[in-house]
């Protein structure tokens, strides 16, 4: 696409993606229109905190916005909150938003992020009673719910599940997890992190039960009682549960539909290039609604994370103003549990090997993880070192390997000093 500085962009979503494309937008000098439509009624704001320090109490609402309202006055960009889109026609390049407005583009940004995955119908009676972990609103109905009750069932011992019970926990709450699988974070990282969580949540006295699934949840009030009297839970082995609230955690929906509905393509988000672009060149998706090309992998991926919404919605926006710079990022994670900080380098997709350094014992460790003997990713436990030298390596054109990450003794000091 030629260079046009003055062009017309819709960016629909106002979360960590639809921001940054704006901000970089205007940042690297686009001067045409720029609006954002939001369907929450907050400025955009960032996520990480919420499971965290918001839920703690410990953060005021405004803390979380990455700028204040003022900011999009100065920067002429047109927020529009508490918006839906519903449909898009690609021939007239329009969208048509709930409260019936029609809204003209030259470039469309969809970075309509994810929603969350609802427990399953017919598992609880009172599903309006159940708590999830998304947004601002949900994490307010939690710290409501948290000034009433004590005990808590977390369905899903994913990132969000384990990370609200060490908040719940550190708010004095008796807390349950109950994850499907046989591990917590599944598939996510190598055993030896999955079991490590597992004790460290134990040992700070949550009940952390795998391979386990609830089959009924069912509200008390269901008996007659007030609403707010608490759940009664099953499990499939015949395992019975009396909780005050349920958090749900297990997983989110890329927002696709009305793209979708309009011909775009999809996977496990929509599929883009590296330039974030889906298979109509006007048409950019970016962040955790994104399936696409980043050149550090051979393949498309699907990534839900901060890093990957901050690059992405970058390089959407430089192509947008005419630069053919590509998606070239090594992805990276992290999370705050109790002391711990866990932080991930790279992705672990079919690794073959792993070296742990350090002592789990001593909440710090580092996991290597290879294939082929190349190294592919590094997950750490309160090793910030490891964890930089690990971006900064599996950022080289040319792999490092098993024997050079022994050579230097699997050490992030020494490791960043490979240069090849
Ligand atoms: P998640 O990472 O997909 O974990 C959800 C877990 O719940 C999975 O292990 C899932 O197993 C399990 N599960 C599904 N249905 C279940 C059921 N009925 N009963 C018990 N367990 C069930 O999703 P999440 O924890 O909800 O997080 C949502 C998104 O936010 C993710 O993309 C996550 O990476 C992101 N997030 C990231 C961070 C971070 O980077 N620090 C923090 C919070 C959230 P299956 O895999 O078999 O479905």
């Amino acid at each position: 696409m030629a260079a046009n500085l003055n062009s017309n962009v819709l960016i629909i979503g106002g979360g960590q993606a639809g921001f940054q494309t704006a901000h970089t937008l205007r940042a690297k000098g686009h001067v045409g229109p720029i609006q954002i439509i939001g369907d929450e009624p907050h400025l955009p704001y960032q996520r990480p905190p919420l499971s965290k320090a918001f839920l703690a109490g410990e953060l005021n609402v405004e803390r979380l916005f990455f700028r204040p309202a003022t900011y999009y006055e100065q920067q002429n960009i047109d927020i529009k909150l508490g918006v839906s889109v519903e449909s898009l026609c690609r021939t007239s390049k329009t969208v048509r938003t709930t409260d019936g407005t029609t809204l003209a583009y030259d470039v469309l940004v969809l970075a309509t992020g994810a929603r969350v995955r609802p427990l399953p119908d017919g598992i609880c009676t009172k599903p309006e009673q159940l708590l999830y972990l998304r947004g601002i609103d949900d994490v307010q109905r939690l710290l409501a719910a948290s000034t009433t009750k004590n005990s808590f069932l977390i369905i899903g011992g994913g990132f969000i599940g384990l990370e609200a019970a060490a908040t719940l926990k550190k708010l004095g709450k008796t807390v349950v997890v109950a994850e499907f699988q046989p591990m917590v974070i599944p598939g996510l990282v190598a055993p030896e992190l999955s079991q490590y969580l597992e004790n460290l949540h134990r040992n700070m006295g949550v009940d952390v039960r795998t391979n386990t699934n609830a089959t009924h949840v069912r509200s008390q009030a269901d008996n007659g009682f007030d609403i707010g009297f608490g759940f009664d839970i099953g499990f499939a082995d015949g395992i019975r549960l009396n909780v005050d609230a349920v958090l749900v955690g297990i997983g989110v929906l890329p927002n696709v539909e009305f793209g979708q509905a309009a011909g775009l393509k999809t996977d496990r988000g929509f599929c883009v290039d590296a330039q974030a672009r889906t298979n109509d060149p006007n048409i950019f998706a970016v962040g955790d609604c994104a399936h696409g090309q980043n050149t550090w992998v051979s393949t498309p991926i699907h990534l839900e994370s901060v890093q990957n919404a901050i690059d992405q919605a970058s390089i959407a926006a430089q192509a947008i103003l005419g630069s053919d710079k590509e998606y070239a990022a090594v992805p990276w994670f992290w999370s705050d549990q109790y002391h711990v900080k866990i932080q991930m380098a790279g992705l672990i997709t079919d690794y073959d090997q792993t070296v742990v350094t350090g002592e789990p014992d001593d909440d710090k460790f580092s996991i290597f993880y290879f294939q082929n003997d190349q190294l592919i990713a590094v997950h750490t436990a309160n090793h910030p070192v490891n964890h930089m030298a690990a971006r900064r390596i599996l950022a080289q054109a040319e792999p490092v390997t098993f024997a050079d990450c022994t050579k230097h003794g699997f050490d992030g000091k020494a490791l960043m000093n490979i240069t090849k």
